[in-house]
């Protein structure tokens, strides 16, 4: 044995660094609602600690790990205490976390059965509850990829090999040199996921043609161009200022018609058919042809939990094609079938347990509650002067202030406060405030409270 395996097999024997991972990590969570949101400068500058060249030899690995506790912990972002407003990230639920912090010890690589049968058959577990708790066609397949970006990527793939296969060219083989046009239909209001996922694939962005939309972010079915079999559609479940769902029933049904292919990103918004609160949104959602999803938003698993959804399982796996002479398929689920990545960390399991744990009823629960939540925050704002740019249709709240300059002081001041966080953007070219309700933590009081400090910083941005 070498002097780093014995080193190593006394860790992993003795288990004290994940004692004392979990010792700091329980603190973390015991102070989490307590901790500034965002840190403060004094704790900003104590990250140059990490700023050294590579060490030449071992390191104690539980001072290491002493660093990461006292330095890192108070530089997060306190996501997960129930006042974060920031983006559209999501919480963790407790027992979605723990399947992590087990399944992390089995340390599974999910890209065929082979490497993991747990991880396979957790995998059709997901894609089977994924289809009906979404409603999708029979036969829809999932690949489990990282976010969302990779899910669009994925399923623009699987549309680029569908639509050129059918104009008689064979994208994998032919490539995309000469290869008939194809015409790319997106809402002027598209997440800048879906035009980058268009730049990789290599359809450029002149490929593209803009449709406008409505004030809320949807698309004018109107102004649709006339479509045919070349053309691929990019609609939203969830515009991710104002939480805006496209009127996916008129559309889909003229796609279909003309034989184009429809994409839905639904990256938090696709939750939303789990309740029938929200019909209105979700109708006609399953007549598209493929989804994309992030279970770490909305159903609030730990990151790195995205799912692309396609309807025509040989359009993915041809698009997502992959061969070895050493790669061994079984005739159970090979999880690289369905995904650009090879090895990938087991992060189905995280999502069966969120959705075993909470069940069809409880994923309504939690949509409805962050729903609730956002329709209090608009309200209470509302009630205090702010204006509510959008129909609270979802969990995302845009608002802004009476000047440009007042709204942009009033957000760096309330992200100055450590209270709560939230970010800023733009909406029909005005600065606005953009809240999204997007953790199971958050409380009535802890809006009430978000609301108290929205208050004082818009007058202090009066004073000054
Ligand atoms: C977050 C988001 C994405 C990107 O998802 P990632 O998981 O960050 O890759 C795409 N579209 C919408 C609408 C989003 O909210």
């Amino acid at each position: 044995m070498t002097k780093l395996q014995d080193q190593l097999f006394a860790q992993q024997r003795s288990k004290a660094l994940l004692k004392q991972a979990q010792k700091a990590a329980f603190d973390y969570i015991d102070k989490q609602s307590k901790q500034r949101v965002f840190p403060n400068k004094e704790n900003l500058k104590k990250l140059t600690i990490f700023d050294e060249t590579l060490p030449e030899t071992t390191s104690d690995p539980a001072s290491l790990l002493d660093i990461l506790d006292t330095v890192g912990s108070v530089n997060t972002v306190a996501q997960t205490g129930g006042r974060y407003f920031g983006f559209v990230n999501g919480n963790t639920l407790p027992v979605t976390l723990a399947t992590k912090w087990l399944t992390d010890v089995w340390d599974q690589n999910a890209a065929l059965y082979v490497m993991s049968p747990i991880a396979s058959k957790l995998e059709c577990v997901c894609q089977n509850w994924l289809n009906q708790l979404f409603d999708l066609p029979e036969h829809t397949v999932a690949g489990f990829v990282s976010g969302t970006s990779i899910a669009t990527l994925s399923a623009l793939a699987a549309a680029r090999f569908h639509q050129l296969q059918k104009l008689g060219w064979d994208v994998n083989q032919q490539g995309l040199f000469g290869a008939p046009k194809i015409r790319l239909i997106l809402g002027k209001q598209t997440h800048g996921t879906v035009a980058k996922a268009i730049s990789l694939l290599g359809f450029g962005q002149s490929s593209i043609e803009w449709v406008d939309c409505d004030k809320q972010g949807r698309m004018v079915v109107e102004k649709l161009p006339r479509l045919d079999q070349s053309c691929i559609l990019v609609l939203q479940a969830g515009n991710v200022n104002s939480g805006a769902f496209d009127d996916f029933s008129p559309v889909c049904q003229l796609a279909n018609q003309a034989q184009a292919w429809v994409h839905i990103d639904g990256a938090f918004g696709l939750w939303a058919k789990a309740s029938t609160l929200f019909d209105e949104q979700t109708k006609g959602l399953q007549l598209a042809d493929s989804w994309s999803v992030d279970a770490h938003k909305t159903l609030n698993t730990p990151y790195d939990c995205g799912i692309v959804l396609c309807k025509n399982a040989e359009a993915l796996t041809s698009a997502l094609h992959q061969q070895g002479s050493y790669i061994q398929f079984s005739e159970q689920r090979d999880g690289l079938l369905y995904t650009p990545e090879m090895s990938k960390r087991a992060r189905a399991i995280e999502l069966w347990a969120a959705m075993k744990y909470l069940g069809r009823a409880g994923i309504a629960e939690l949509v409805e509650q962050l729903h609730g939540h956002a329709q209090l925050f608009a309200r209470l704002l509302t009630d205090n002067g702010f204006t509510v740019l959008n129909e609270v249709v979802f969990n995302q709240v845009i608002l802004s202030c009476e000047t440009e300059q007042l709204t942009q002081d009033t957000l760096v001041l309330v992200q100055q406060s450590g209270e709560c966080w939230c970010g800023g953007s733009t909406w029909h070219k005005k600065s606005v405030i953009r809240i999204s309700l997007c953790s199971w933590a958050t409380t009535e009081q802890d809006i009430r409270r978000s609301v108290d400090i929205f208050i004082q910083a818009r007058s202090q941005a009066l004073k000054t």
